[in-house]
């Protein structure tokens, strides 16, 4: 997986690493790992799920035949508490069942993507997921229909289906006034699928039809400067050579601005189109209203990171002199490590379970032992191998069973800071799972990720600590940083970028691909501080939004600037006054999907809407910065 291009899933509980931080692991040596140590099981089981393919496709059969008698419910769920309870309780164990067929399906198929039979394995359980919506497209209407005086009556009748099921209720009726008759909502539904080609003309492009430049290494040797290649190459110590790879990737780029223009602004039409059928004020609105954000949420994330991007500034210095530039920085020097230790540090397989345990210890002994059960048992797929899926994720479906994850290992950095991520999405669905019925556990990502980045400050803070040498702090140090630049400015500045270009359309200006580069232009401006002399932004380079996936998931990718911030504010409340703040942590992800993650963030004393997180991360910027200039003051 690749730092800007990975495909955001859908909200589930199969969280993929973003790659915002996984990509910082592509500079360090990838010395394979050979060594699987007795201590840590490296290879899942699949039996705690079915206990063989014949077992999966029992209940598979019986799920299936379940599932086409759905619409049997349809029409009674207004006759009296016992009938609607009957026909959500159906509904819930008929889901149940599927999460976790599909879980099976899908690390079956990740675990060698060239065995056929199991890729249709996972198209079979995917075909049960869209049985299972179409019997049950009638509900979320037959709900409003009901009215809330009814089922508030039944709720009452009946407390213990109540506590399963009011909050679904409650959500459900929150989007009455987003849903419209049958007749619309079935023209809605038809014009999905013409809706959905933006993305797919993107992929076409971008994966497959592009011509990407071919490019010759200072050693003589000619590579295809794909997305890979780029992100390899843009990292060259070279100053002329990283240059050399900029006015490559991006010259092949801007001769399609046009094209990639028209093809984002047929996304963003679709997406107000939508927004404005289902009576939202804005795109921005319809994207917000799942998780009940407020929109002031993602202003103040932007407000808050204008104010802070003198912080940013201060790194960039830091950067230009530690390359050794006496006149100003340009945009292909972001990417050049600049404190690569002669050797990277190597972490086996052994020593990653003792030093995540270790750095997680201010998170106390109930979810230490949370993880040590975890470790102990099956549960992940770790070292990389012919025809493995690739990337690293955590799948918690199956919640019956316990959560699923997959890693290729390679012993870097990279991939001990997403062990730790991964273990701390799977923490958080123990800690829901133990608290919350199947019904509440589907856990928001604005929740999820701030769990796991938590995970990932907390190891490096862990590291820089007890680095052996001044060498190895200023790498975790930098390592640090970066990972705030790249997953925290340059991703707000996306966010800054996908509503300006929702904006222009709502107020009837047009787009074109010229145009989106004149807009990203000015952002990369302002972000990188051209008018404080602090970096040169060639406009050749402003092509860069036409290869970013991130503009087709309609207003996603910024829940993880939120989250890493959210994830600052509780690591320093947890160091500095400890088990409190650790308990308010805690209950937060034992809380699962029982409220808005809003409403979950309020309770453990975070206001995602003011600036104090954002403040937080800004404050941790500052103080990593601090601690580069003193030990440099020690050399
Ligand atoms: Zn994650």
């Amino acid at each position: 997986m690749n730092s800007d291009n990975s495909r955001a899933g859908a909200r589930s509980r199969l969280l993929a690493l973003l790659a915002l931080s996984l990509s910082l692991g592509a500079q360090s040596a990838s010395n394979q790992s050979t060594e699987a140590s007795a201590a840590v099981a490296t290879n899942w089981d699949l039996s705690d799920l079915y206990a063989t393919p014949q077992a999966w496709s029992a209940s598979y059969d019986r799920t299936q035949a379940a599932a086409a008698r759905l619409d049997h419910y349809r029409g009674t769920l207004g006759q009296s508490a016992a009938a609607l309870f009957a026909a959500l309780d159906a509904i819930s164990s008929i889901r149940r069942e599927s999460d976790r067929l599909s879980t099976y399906a899908q690390l079956k198929a990740d675990e060698d993507t060239r065995v056929a039979s199991d890729q249709e394995r996972r198209q079979q359980a995917q075909g049960l997921v869209t049985v299972i919506s179409e019997k049950t497209a009638w509900l979320a209407p037959e709900i409003i229909a009901v009215g809330a005086a009814r089922l508030k009556a039944f709720e009452a009748a009946d407390k213990t289906h109540a506590d399963r099921f009011g909050f679904y209720l409650d959500d459900t009726l929150r989007s009455a006034p987003h849903t419209l008759g049958s007749e619309a909502e079935s023209v809605l539904a038809g014009a999905g699928d013409v809706l959905s080609q933006p993305e797919a003309i993107f992929g076409q492009l971008a994966d497959a039809e592009l011509p990407y430049p071919e490019f010759t290494l200072p050693d003589g040797t000619q590579v295809r400067l794909d997305e890979s290649a780029y992100e390899k190459y843009r990292q060259a110590a070279d100053r002329s050579e990283r240059k050399a790879v900029f006015d490559a990737f991006w010259g092949a780029w801007k001769k399609f601005e046009g094209t990639a223009g028209a093809t984002l602004t047929t996304q963003v039409m679709g997406e107000v189109f939508s927004a404005k059928s289902r009576r939202f004020d804005s795109s921005l609105a319809a994207a917000l209203f799942p998780d009940n954000m407020p929109e002031a949420v993602y202003r103040t994330l932007i407000a808050e990171t204008h104010a802070a991007l003198p912080t940013l500034h201060r790194y960039l210095k830091l950067r230009q002199m530690r390359l050794g530039l006496t006149g100003e920085l340009a945009y292909y020097d972001n990417y050049a490590p600049i404190f690569a230790p002669t050797q990277a540090p190597a972490f086996s397989v052994s020593q990653a379970q003792p030093i995540t345990l270790a750095a997680l210890s201010p998170m106390g002994e109930d979810y230490l032992s949370l993880l040590r059960r975890g470790l102990a048992g099956h549960w992940m797929s770790l070292l990389p191998h012919p025809g493995k899926a690739t990337g690293a994720y955590m799948n918690g479906s199956a919640y019956d069973v316990h959560p699923y994850l997959l890693f290729n290992y390679i012993d870097d950095y990279g991939s001990l800071s997403a062990f730790a991520h991964e273990w701390g999405h799977a923490v958080h669905t123990l800690l829901t799972d133990a608290n919350q019925p199947y019904e509440k556990s589907n856990y928001s990502t604005f929740i999820a990720e701030s769990a796991s980045i938590a995970n990932e400050m907390l190891l490096n803070e862990y590291l820089v600590e007890h680095a052996p040498s001044k060498a190895e702090k200023l790498y975790y140090l930098g390592v640090g940083l970066e990972s705030m630049r790249t997953a925290y400015f340059r991703q707000v500045m996306f966010a800054d970028f996908e509503l300006a270009i929702h904006e222009e359309i709502e107020h009837g200006h047009p787009l074109s691909g010229a145009r989106m580069s004149e807009m990203y232009c000015q952002l990369v401006k302002r972000y990188y501080g051209e008018a404080e002399g602090v970096m040169k932004i060639d406009p050749a380079y402003c092509i860069e939004w036409a290869f970013l996936p991130h503009f087709y998931y309609h207003f996603y990718v910024w829940q993880y600037a939120t989250s890493m911030a959210g994830a600052a504010q509780f690591t320093d409340a947890i160091l500095k006054e400890g088990p409190a703040a650790r308990q308010r942590f805690l209950d937060m992800l034992r809380s699962g999907a029982s409220d808005y993650p809003y409403e979950l963030y309020k309770k453990a004393g975070i206001d995602m809407a003011s600036p104090a997180p954002y403040q937080a991360l800004v404050a941790r910027m500052n103080r990593y910065l601090d601690r580069i200039e003193s030990l440099e003051r020690e050399r």
